[in-house]
């Protein structure tokens, strides 16, 4: 998905100055080169950002699902100056109290045993650290993921991944393999029948398997929320044939779900959690590998052969820091929770009112509308297959038309991802909704008889 994840950017003519200068100059990401189109962004406040032209638009997928604080958290504006100007950069053998505190908070707000981290500079960053952690400290080399998922560009992240953003890296990293997924409205299997699956083929890998490696609530693949008991029960079937648990976090946590982290939502501390987007709240680059004591104390002994000169970067532990800090003082998970809700209902109303609004889903500010051609069958209107191989699909158009009146939302082949700073406003929820509740007349339309 994309701009990383499908971003709609509103057309291909009428470039200004900067955005020719850009799209000769510089490479879009996940994309056909001349369709890309950029967009040049001069301002934001709250949860609006505003073009060069001054339209200024609510931003309700939180950029790429990471603004989680908005664009007004000066307090993690002015730590981000105030390290730069007292020493931008030191080696990561060096340290600053930014990054022993930030490691300290990162131990007290997640579960269970984790308590020592790594840091990097991306999501991607911080599942490759996980891949390598999980293989080092088992002596195992295979990782299973599952289909509906991503996990990262770079080789090792992309090769875990499990949707078709991987094939164009195939063959990949060996040793990966891919399970089904907790998809009640769009899979033929069960959650929890796909879940028992899953402990089979650990039982066929013998004894091979170094880590299970999932989204807690799956993100740009739908917004996939498993049953209540699928996480506890994958943490122990992973554990039975001696395979660890791995948590990416990097979409679902810091608030995204009304808790910290969309482990908390089932009660369930993994083994090793990778963080990054709501790390900063998008302010830095900061990708982080949560490990135990017990698999941290492994590395006392063995060599921990990993690392880059921005692990730490003090700049973006600053503004680490000063996120984590923001999240606790502003309350901002309980407001998420709460707006969430709201939200919820919202949506849950637009599904009545639209036939093509096949389903709504999610967790606190991390919702999916997922809209279907053929309600009686289930059916999407884009298929994987036409999404990197064509144009706009019907999803795009929705939030093309968005977009023109005020709204920013991304979406991922099928489904509309919402998912806006936490610190949006039910007042704020309803001017998107209402723009979207015009939008969906689109895909009303595009319906099949
Ligand atoms: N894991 C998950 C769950 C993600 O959603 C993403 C990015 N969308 C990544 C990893 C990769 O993160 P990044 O783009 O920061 O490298």
């Amino acid at each position: 998905m994309t701009s990383d994840e499908c971003a709609t950017d509103g057309g291909t003519d009428g470039l200004n100055e900067v955005e020719a200068m850009d799209k000769e100059y510089v490479f879009g990401t996940w994309s056909y080169q001349k369709e890309v189109s950029p967009t040049e962004m001069v301002d934001s406040e709250g949860v609006y950002f505003t073009d060069a032209r001054g339209e200024r638009r609510l931003d309700f997928s939180g950029q790429l699902m990471c603004a989680n604080l908005g664009y007004s958290a000066d307090r993690v504006a002015d730590a981000m100056a105030e390290q730069a100007r007292r020493g931008p950069y030191f080696a990561p053998s060096m340290t600053t109290e930014n990054r022993a505190r930030l490691g300290k908070h990162l131990a007290d707000i997640t579960p269970g045993e984790l308590s020592k981290t790594f840091f990097s500079t991306s999501g991607t960053e911080a599942v490759e650290a996980a891949i390598k952690i999980a293989r080092l400290y088992t002596g195992k080399h295979k990782i299973v993921s599952r289909y509906r998922s991503y996990h990262g560009a770079t080789y090792g992240s992309i090769s875990v991944t499990g949707d078709p953003r991987r094939l164009m890296a195939e063959p990949g990293i060996p040793g990966t393999i891919k399970a089904p997924d907790p998809y009640a409205y769009g899979s033929t299997l069960d959650p929890m029948e796909s879940l028992e699956y899953i402990g089979e083929m650990l039982m066929l890998e013998g004894d091979t398997v170094a880590a299970v490696l999932v989204e807690p609530v799956v993100g740009s693949n739908g917004i996939l929320v498993p049953p209540k008991e699928y996480l506890p029960r994958l943490k122990e079937i992973a554990h039975d044939h001696g395979a660890l648990l791995i948590a990416d976090e990097v979409m679902a946590g810091f608030g995204r779900t009304g808790e910290w982290f969309g482990c908390d939502v089932f009660d369930v501390a993994p083994d090793i959690m990778t963080m990054a987007k709501g790390l900063t709240g998008a302010y830095a680059p900061l990708g982080a590998t949560v490990v135990t004591g017990e698999i941290a104390a492994h590395f006392e002994e063995n060599m921990f052969c990993h690392g880059h000169t921005y692990a730490g970067h003090p700049v973006a532990v600053a503004a680490g820091r000063a996120a984590v800090e923001t999240y606790i003082e502003d309350d901002l998970i309980d407001h998420a929770r709460s707006v969430g809700d709201y939200l919820g209902d919202r949506l849950d109303e637009l599904a009545e009112d639209h036939p093509s609004v096949g389903e709504t889903r999610g967790v606190g500010l991390f919702r999916g509308v997922e809209l279907t051609k053929r309600s009686d069958r289930r059916e999407p209107f884009g298929h994987r297959k036409d999404k990197i191989s064509t144009g706009k699909t019907v999803v795009d158009e929705v939030s093309g038309e968005a977009w023109d009146d005020g709204v920013y939302l991304a979406n991922m082949i099928n489904t509309l991802i919402i998912a806006p700073p936490l610190v949006i406003s039910e007042d704020e929820i309803d001017e998107a909704v209402a723009v979207l509740d015009d939008a969906l007349r689109h895909s009303d339309r595009a319906m099949e008889a």
